[in-house]
């Protein structure tokens, strides 16, 4: 895989070819940004929850779970602001008729810019080595400092322009930057305009306005409406968060790369529910404790990056993504918010409920202020992926292709492979079989060579392959074979259990 294009590309293809990510509806040509996950897939998506569901819920005891309906009450959605303010700015493309958000236009020009920079400075660095100072170039180099001015003012108009909704300053900003369509090639554009995310449907047997209700666009507001029920049956203190994993809908305008931006999606998000004027600090914590799950996955750090908010949606009063240099660029996977007490006031007063928290140690009742987590799992999926695909060229000239996945989010544990039928091998691959199913996935697989076999294992990531061979049934050892380096031991039958538990870390 020469390129990150290339990568991409062999993420794709590979997931559909090993059972991990099947297009929707693929026989009637597809359903655009919808995806199905296959038998690997899905074991994939289970142990990415487990791992996050244990990180939150099992290691913290202030933290409990909750599973809350797709669809409700239709206020709710005008409570939180999404009826009235879910909105992308769209844009056309006359020429191409092609369909942009005008935001990721913008976006994207700028990251180029800052790209160019960045090569300037690398170019700069090779050619004076050791010599070289990042810092006096960067204050003194006047193409530098040139970039630097332009992305600046760039950034600043733009964000005048979300801060305020000009939608007339951002295609301004789009003809100034002299923008074209990648497809046409033309700065031909309509109006931008601002169109809303959320899927709607209609609610029992009528259709008239009045039984409009909508698909969740967020999983977040299940919590907030059940903050009092949660709270008081399990009689929490603050600080204290509800965790959630669910569906997600939003009809997103344009939908590329993958399952990076999918229009029926998972979320994994946690509300955390503090004492007014303790939010910053916590939001800190959290964000503190978000990035090391990523690195506890074995995540490079260079590969992950904090983005802070410049413009902050209406309920935040601070905002930051997790970014993941992905083989198409830097792109968020998590966001941790600060969502004030936005939320539970506005449904308090849409519902006209009191919802209120008393805190004994203060002998007051308040609004609890809220930080959230929100980390989007099919994301999470497409980065273990992109993260984890390697080829490498063997001694005998052949290529292996592997995904070297953390052990623990591994679709099968251990592969079990009798060398041939005869001398009751089968019979002994059965047995360990059932006296290890329950503790891992394991599968038994019969058929082909022992090479071919391995390599179909390391296709899908296989931490441990087992080989039974015609010694095994004379002295009860099978020879164990590690996924990443291809070493093999030889260890006794009943020894392979304390075997991969050793090694089953993160
Ligand atoms: P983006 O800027 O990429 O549209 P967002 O800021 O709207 O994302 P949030 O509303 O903060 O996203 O949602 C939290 C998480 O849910 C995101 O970090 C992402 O991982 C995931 N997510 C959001 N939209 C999608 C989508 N269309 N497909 C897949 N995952 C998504």
């Amino acid at each position: 895989m020469k390129n990150n294009e290339d990568i991409f590309k062999k993420v794709i293809s590979h997931s559909k070819e090993y059972g991990f990510v099947f297009q929707s509806s693929e026989i009637y040509d597809g359903l655009s940004a919808i995806y199905d996950y296959g038998p690997n897939g899905i074991e994939l998506k289970l142990n990415l929850k487990k791992y996050w569901w244990d990180s939150m819920v099992r290691e913290n005891e202030n933290i409990v779970g909750l599973d809350s309906a797709i669809l409700m009450h239709p206020k709710i959605w005008k409570a939180s602001g999404h009826v009235d303010a879910f909105n992308d700015p769209l844009i056309d493309n006359k020429d191409s008729k092609k369909r942009y958000r005008a935001d990721t236009l913008i976006e994207n020009h700028i990251e180029k810019l800052i790209s160019k920079k960045n090569k300037e400075i690398t170019k700069a660095s090779k050619k004076f080595g050791e010599r070289f100072s990042e810092q006096k170039f960067i204050s003194t180099n006047t193409r530098i400092i040139e970039y630097i001015t332009k992305i600046d003012l760039i950034k600043e108009k733009f964000n005048s322009c979300l801060k305020s909704e000009n939608l007339e300053g951002l295609k301004n900003l789009i003809l100034d930057l002299k923008i074209v369509c990648p497809i046409s090639g033309t700065s031909n554009w309509t109006d931008v305009r601002q169109f809303n995310l959320m899927f709607g449907t209609n609610f029992g047997s009528t259709n008239d306005i009045e039984s409009k209700i909508w698909l969740r666009p967020e999983t977040a507001q299940g919590i907030f409406v059940n903050f009092l029920n949660v709270q008081k049956s399990s009689r929490l203190k603050i600080p204290f968060g509800i965790a959630q994993i669910g569906k997600a809908f939003r009809n997103e305008i344009i939908a590329r790369q993958f399952i990076f931006r999918m229009r029926e999606f998972e979320q994994m998000e946690m509300q955390f529910f503090v004492q007014p004027g303790k939010e910053i600090t916590w939001f800190n914590k959290w964000k503190e404790n978000r990035i090391n799950w990523h690195y506890k996955l074995g995540i490079e750090k260079e590969k992950l990056r904090f983005h802070d908010h410049e413009k902050l949606a209406h309920y935040a009063n601070a905002a930051c993504d997790i970014e993941y240099d992905f083989p198409f660029g830097y792109k968020e996977i998590e966001g941790i918010h600060s969502r004030t007490n936005f939320d539970l006031e506005s449904h308090s007063r849409l519902s006209g409920k009191k919802i209120k928290y008393f805190d004994s140690k203060l002998s007051k009742s308040y609004t609890p202020f809220v930080i959230e987590t929100s980390i989007g799992l099919d994301r999470m999926f497409l980065l273990i992926m992109c993260n984890s695909i390697k080829e490498e060229s063997l001694k005998d000239g052949e290529k292996r292709i592997y995904l070297k996945f953390p052990f623990n989010l591994s679709p099968v544990k251990l592969a079990i492979l009798p060398l041939t039928k005869k001398n009751d091998l089968p019979i002994i691959a059965r047995k360990i079989y059932d006296d290890l199913k329950t503790r891992y996935h394991c599968v038994i697989e019969e058929k082909d060579s022992i090479g071919k076999r391995y390599r179909r294992q390391d296709a899908i990531g296989t931490p441990f392959c087992i080989t039974i061979d015609n010694e095994s049934p004379h002295d009860n050892k099978v020879t164990i074979r590690n996924r990443d380096d291809m070493t093999q031991d030889r260890i006794y039958i009943n020894s392979i259990n304390n075997y991969i538990n050793d090694k089953l870390i993160y």
